[in-house]
Order: C-alpha cells, then structure tokens, then sequence
C-alpha cells in the first residue's frame, strides 16, 4: 500500500532553484516520487511513497517554518503514483498567466469547509462553477455545476469575461480539485467585481474524505494528474457515472489519449471504440503515420 500527498501553499520562497536543488536530494534520500513545482510565490506538490517515506517527507517539509503549517491531503493507493521525483521552477505554481496577478495572500474568496459547502450548494439562487478543464468536468462534477469550455487553465479569465459576467450579483461558487487553482481565480473574480465569492477549502479531494458530507452531491470520479487517472469522490452510495464514451456515448470512466502523438488530446472511450478508432479523436487523428494505437498493435 502507498500513499499520495498533496499539498500546495503560497508563501515566499526567495530562491526556488537554491530550494529545488536541495529539495531534489532529499526526495531522493527518502524514496519519495512525484511532481513539484517550486515559484517565488510557493510551492505546489504531488509526492507518493510508503507511509513511512510519505510520513517523513511531511515531517522534513514541516521542519521548515514556511511550511510548518502546510495542510498535506492523503490518500492511500494500492499503486504508485509517479515513476520518479521531479522538481520544476516556474513562474507560478499553478500557470494562471493573468497579466495584473492575484496575491492569493491579500485577495480571495470566501473559503468554505466541505459542511459549509454542501450547505451552500443547496441554497436557492447560487451558481456553482468548476474551475477546471472540459475533461476533467466530464468524468465528474458537482451536481449543477457550470462547465467552461476550456482546455487549460490559463483559459478561465477569458471565458469568464466573454461567459459568465451575467453571475455578478449571484453568489458564486468555485471549486477544484486540490484547492490551488481557486486560491488565484477566486480572487480573480473578486477583482472583476463579482460580489460574492466562495470556494471549496481544500478542493473536491478534501470533500470526498470529509467523514460527514462524503462527498454528497459529487457525481462521476475525480480526475488527478498522476499514474491513477481518477479518483473516487462520493462516498454515499449514491454515486452515479456521468462520463461517455466520446464515440458511441455508452457510460465509460477510462481516459486515454488521444493517438495522435500531436494531438494528445484527454478522451473518454470504451475499449471497443478504442479498437474501431484507433484510438484516435478524429479520422485525422487516426490516420496519423505514428499513430500509437496503430504502433502498439502493429496493425501496420
Ligand atoms: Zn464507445
Ligand atoms: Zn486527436
């Protein structure tokens, strides 16, 4: 059995690449693996090991004060998570690209518990927006919630603006999967004069493991930029599956991507649509010379 950490905090970190080169080695000397990115503005991570490395790493990072409060999400997974550790040092821990930045520190919204958010999920006149990409809405959501038509990230202030002002007297409600991304766009929204912010403290992870809320009214899985794909969200029994096959539209959780090396695109398809279309979102795509279904299967 392993263990996944999450974990993201803004803080200062005057020199990132001082911090990665040393961060690096001790990942190694304790067997940790997975993905970290270090920018000025803080730091933002998913690491898996065994709970003994993973309970290590949370006690080394703790030791240090910027990080002494560092809220650390874990999950236990029957595999690993990531191959290898590897370290980036980027502009912002999250590509958010706005040209006038949010300091998360000084401008954000309301942060909800996930009681106070099933609360409020259920109040009349609310608008509940996922923060994240097309393909992470379409295997799971809360019930209701809005889905911009974005494949990044960086897309959301533009859709926002050309899609959602008419929410501005509304009280909204944002939500992601760790809880990182709506630090930055809630206070993103504040800033374009939406009057009424919240966001779901902690993300859809941190929801799904509240002992009393267990993840009511999430519908589908939980996407997660590891080796596991997805996660399970709601633990009520109540569970339904909202994701379709991209093809033939029967109910389907699996993700490949697309065949196309160039395309790469994030679709959901069945095994027998995976056959059929080589794997592929489009005939292009299918007829792509390194098409990697094609490849693998040496169906050349
Ligand atoms: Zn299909
Ligand atoms: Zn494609």
């Amino acid at each position: 059995m392993y263990e996944v950490l999450l974990f993201y905090k803004y803080v200062k970190i005057d020199d990132p690449s001082a911090f990665k080169e040393e961060h690096v080695q001790a990942c190694k000397e304790l067997g940790i693996v997975g993905r970290i990115i270090v920018a000025e503005e803080g730091l933002n991570g998913t690491v898996s090991g065994a709970p003994e490395q993973t309970n290590a790493y949370m006690a080394l990072l703790q030791s240090d004060e910027r990080f002494s409060d560092m809220i650390f999400k874990v999950e236990s997974s029957a595999v690993q998570a990531f191959k290898k550790i590897k370290i980036k040092v980027k502009p912002e821990i999250v590509n958010f690209n706005l040209a006038d930045d949010v300091n998360p520190n000084e401008t954000t919204g309301t942060h909800l518990s996930p009681k106070e958010w099933l609360e409020a999920m259920q109040q009349e006149d609310v608008v509940i927006l996922d923060a994240r990409n097309t393909y992470e809405y379409d295997l799971g959501h809360f019930k209701n919630a809005i889905r911009p038509d974005i494949e990044t990230f960086r897309e959301l202030p533009d859709w926002i603006r050309n899609n959602f002002s008419q929410y501005k007297e509304k009280k909204v409600l944002t939500y992601c999967t760790g809880g990182i991304r709506c630090e930055k766009f809630s206070g993103f929204l504040v800033k374009e004069g939406f009057k009424d912010v919240s966001q779901l403290d902690g993300g859809i992870i941190t929801y799904g493991y509240d002992p009393e809320v267990k993840g009511k009214l999430w519908d589908g899985k939980c996407y997660v930029f590891d080796e596991r794909i997805s996660v399970p969200v709601n633990r009520t029994g109540e569970a339904v599956i909202v994701g379709t096959c991209c093809h033939c539209g029967d109910p389907e959780e699996r993700y490949v991507k697309c065949g196309n090396p160039e395309c790469n695109k994030h679709l959901l398809m069945c095994e027998n649509c995976e056959q059929k279309e080589k794997r592929s979102c489009s005939k292009g795509c299918a007829e792509h010379p390194r098409n990697r279904y094609v490849m693998e299967n040496s169906l050349l």
